[in-house]
């Protein structure tokens, strides 16, 4: 029985990763802070798929909840076969005015614990010659975004799945990236990111994101853009200048309320 640890499963895309992969029969770690939210999503996916979930809580940002995760990722003796590396966070406003511990929490999450905890899982994937792990990165990514470090996050998230995808080509271990665009989920709330201005056509369906990924997973895609809308966003981003790409990201970046 495969048995994938979800981060940030509590809501929104890590959640659809964690229904979709119970219906599939993976038992499930599910991480988040939330405990009482991992425990009732736990009951109910384990109730309707006859799978085994346990819950880890932890704060992602905490280099102690962090090294809790790394454990259960690196434990020999109950090999985790898929880590989705979904949490993550979103800060409002510009970078000069943004709380800088805001802004490490951001790093925290969205950077460090994706680099600890594929670095905690990959020794025991490649010592069994298989496994798998999906980063969520953003379409953002492919953006010079101005705001507050966030899309620099999301970047590096690309780079850094592409290029371990690349290294480990061969060895049964596969690495994927998923670039969501606008997703309806908890995301924007959280990050107090107004985006007044988006046709509904841009908005998604985080079960249908993720079943696209699983399904470009399945294809041997190391890079997955569910949606066709955004897609053809980073195929124009990815021919024009990189000047005229500044000065549309600096005029179009999600402003906060703050
Ligand atoms: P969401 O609904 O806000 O879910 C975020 C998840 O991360 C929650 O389960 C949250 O649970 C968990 N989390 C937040 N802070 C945490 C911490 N310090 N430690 C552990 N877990 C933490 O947002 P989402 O849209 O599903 O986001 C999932 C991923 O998709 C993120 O990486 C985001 O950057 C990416 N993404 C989202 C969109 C979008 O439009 N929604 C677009 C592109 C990419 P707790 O609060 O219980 O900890």
């Amino acid at each position: 029985m495969p048995t994938t640890l979800v981060t940030g499963a509590s809501s929104g895309i890590g959640a659809a990763f964690a229904r979709a992969l119970a219906a599939e029969g993976h038992d499930l770690v599910l991480v988040a802070r939330d405990e009482q939210r991992l425990k009732n999503l736990a009951v109910a996916l384990a109730d309707a798929n006859g799978v085994s979930v346990d819950v880890l809580p932890a704060d992602l940002t905490d280099p102690v909840g962090r090294h809790k995760i790394e454990d259960r990722l690196a434990d020999k003796d109950n090999p985790i076969t898929m880590l989705v590396n979904n949490a993550g966070i979103g800060t409002p406003g510009e970078f000069w005015t943004a709380d800088i511990d805001l802004l490490q929490r951001q790093l925290d999450i969205n950077v460090t614990s994706v680099l600890r905890l594929t670095r905690a899982v990959l020794p025991g994937m490649l010592s069994r010659h298989a496994g798998v792990v999906i980063n969520v990165s953003s379409v953002a990514a492919f953006l010079p975004g101005r705001g507050s470090t966030y899309t620099a996050s999301k970047s590096w998230v690309c780079n850094f799945t592409e290029g371990l995808a690349a290294a480990l080509g061969g060895s049964g271990v596969r690495l994927m990236v998923l670039c969501p665009g606008l997703t309806h989920t908890e995301f924007h709330q959280r990050a107090e990111v107004e985006l007044p201005r988006v046709p509904p056509g841009f908005w998604l369906d985080a079960d249908r994101v993720v079943a696209t990924a699983l399904a470009d997973l399945r294809r041997g895609r190391v890079v997955s853009i569910p949606d066709w809308h955004y897609k053809a966003v980073v195929a124009v981003v990815r021919v024009l200048p990189r000047g005229l790409l500044r000065r549309l990201a600096g005029g179009f970046a999600g402003r906060g309320r703050s």
